[in-house]
């Protein structure tokens, strides 16, 4: 067991966007197998059909394409164990589901919905179980006849686990260590409806996770009440000594007060919740993605990985190869981890620093684009060089320094007043001709020029380079001057400082 191939899965059912937290347990998951030169399966759990979501599928594949976590085998990846999509696997759990009733390990049960309404009304907390099972109408209280004369006039059944009381079942789950409880709290729980001919996620869970050769089942706490039927299950199967291991994740919490993390939090605050952008197909509604938002997919994985698992060391930036070799399972936390979208920003933000200035040239090009504006690559990076610390996301560059690509054409008023002197324009005039005067336009020809210039005059340095802004800018604002008129070159430093000193006066 212990020197067994790691092969883990991610089994989402195609019941709309994909949950953030469902993206951290697929990251976990694939750091896990990458770890352990493991396989990482994709799995479709859809056997209920009441909740399949047109289109659902193909956002969760699209979301970690965009994510770079990337599956060995399942769904679209193909492998040995397929086919992958739970609804194309009926005749498997049919062959499963009639293994425990031949064994008597499960029955069948005729107890109409109405049926079971009114026992739930008649007994206060009604389970069925052990203490009631015989009571209700099933292949264990009824006579083999009644059986076969119900199944011949078409009745509907659903085939239930038959859990026996009074065992002791142990979930040894490798973050939240050994948990014992007694099977006589446990419910006859449905493994199988006549109705649909399909199983119900618990059967088909544990089924595709033993032919699939699951080693160790890393998902959502959420399922940690399913974990004690499961352990059951694969002992009626005989299939205990692959049995694969358990890793119950923590929840994640909202940004603040109590209870779990939720899209009403992300709306209030202002931060989105699911992977990209989602159309609900049935309500037209949208929901807001990390990919539409501007946030860099590495960013968002780094995040991710660090809510609900730590390093133990100070180190907070980890690329995708850093996280496969530092993660550690048995390190995650028990307690819930609060999301800190505040953080999530800090990280996009550190992301936006550390690429390339042609990496995030690259992104802002289209913004830039859609403004109308014309740049060519070189100087946009240089652009992006001077800004990009200024920004948390790359969109908002555009805003830093659109004044790069377009004149002013107003100047802010406030501005104005503070900056724009009675002698500014002729002391602006006087820049203009030192500035035409000269060869060599480079940053530090300029920085030197123009500070022999005022020293020579005996300018105040702060007079001239807050005019020499707002006639460059509109505005305030903006990095250094020289990297202003040094990037938008000489030509068009004259036309705006001459287009100032014409409306300022
Ligand atoms: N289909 C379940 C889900 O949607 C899978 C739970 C599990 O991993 O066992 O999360």
């Amino acid at each position: 067991m212990t020197d067994r191939k790691v092969r883990v899965r991610f089994a989402p059912s195609p019941t709309g966007p994909l949950h953030i937290g469902g993206v951290r347990t697929a990251l976990y998951n694939y750091l896990f197998a990458k770890q352990h030169g493991g396989e990482f399966i994709f799995r479709i759990e859809d056997t209920d059909s009441n909740r399949f979501v047109e289109g659902a599928e193909e956002y969760i594949l699209e979301s970690f394409r965009w994510l770079g976590i990337d599956f060995d085998e399942g769904v679209s990846f193909g492998g040995n164990y397929g086919p992958y999509r739970q609804s194309e696997r009926r005749d498997i759990y049919k062959k499963y589901v009639k293994i425990l009733l031949d064994a008597g390990k499960a029955y069948m049960a005729f107890d109409t919905p109405e049926e079971l309404d009114r026992k739930r009304n008649e007994i206060e907390n009604f389970q069925y179980d052990a203490t009631t099972r015989m009571a209700m109408r099933n292949s264990l209280s009824l006579s083999a006849d009644e059986v076969e004369s119900l199944l011949q006039s078409g009745h509907q059944y659903v085939v239930r686990f038959k859990v026996e009381p009074g065992e002791k079942v142990v979930v040894n789950d490798i973050i939240r260590g050994v948990v014992t409880i007694d099977s006589s709290i446990l419910d006859d729980k449905v493994l199988y409806k006549s109705a649909d001919e399909l199983p119900t996620y618990h059967l088909a869970n544990i089924v595709d996770d033993h032919l699939m050769e699951v080693s160790h089942v890393i998902r959502g706490e959420e399922w940690l009440p399913s974990a004690p039927l499961h352990v059951l299950l694969y002992r009626a199967f005989g299939w205990q000594d692959t049995m694969p291991q358990f890793a119950h994740l923590s929840l994640l919490l909202k940004p603040e007060g109590n209870g779990k993390l939720s899209k009403r939090d992300g709306d209030r605050l202002g931060f989105p919740v699911f992977p990209l952008e989602w159309h609900d197909p049935k309500s037209g509604s949208v929901s807001s993605g990390f990919r539409e938002s501007d946030y860099l997919p590495e960013a968002v994985i780094n995040f991710l990985a660090l809510l609900g698992w730590n390093p133990g060391d100070d180190v907070e930036i980890m690329s995708m190869s850093e996280l496969v070799s530092k993660f550690d399972l048995a390190k995650c936390s028990k307690a819930g981890a609060r999301f800190d979208y505040k953080k999530m920003i800090w990280f996009n933000h550190e992301y936006i620093l550390r690429k390339s200035d042609s990496e995030i040239a690259k992104i802002f090009m289209p913004v830039v684009k859609a403004h109308g504006v014309d740049v060519a690559e070189p100087l946009l990076e240089k652009i992006v060089s001077l800004m990009k610390g200024r920004v948390n996301f790359v969109h908002e560059l555009w805003d830093a320094c659109s004044f790069y690509f377009i004149a002013p054409t107003q100047y802010d008023e406030k501005t104005v007043k503070k900056r724009w002197k009675s002698d500014s324009a002729q002391k602006m005039e006087e820049l203009a001709t030192l500035l035409q005067g000269l060869e060599d336009f480079s940053i530090e020809n300029q920085d030197k020029a123009v500070h022999a210039w005022i020293e020579e005059k005996g300018y105040g340095m702060g007079e001239i380079m807050n005019a020499f802004r707002l006639a460059l800018v509109g505005e305030g604002k903006g990095p250094q001057m020289f990297d202003i008129s040094g990037l938008i070159g000489k030509e068009e430093t004259l036309a705006r400082l001459r287009r100032a000193i014409m409306v300022l006066g």
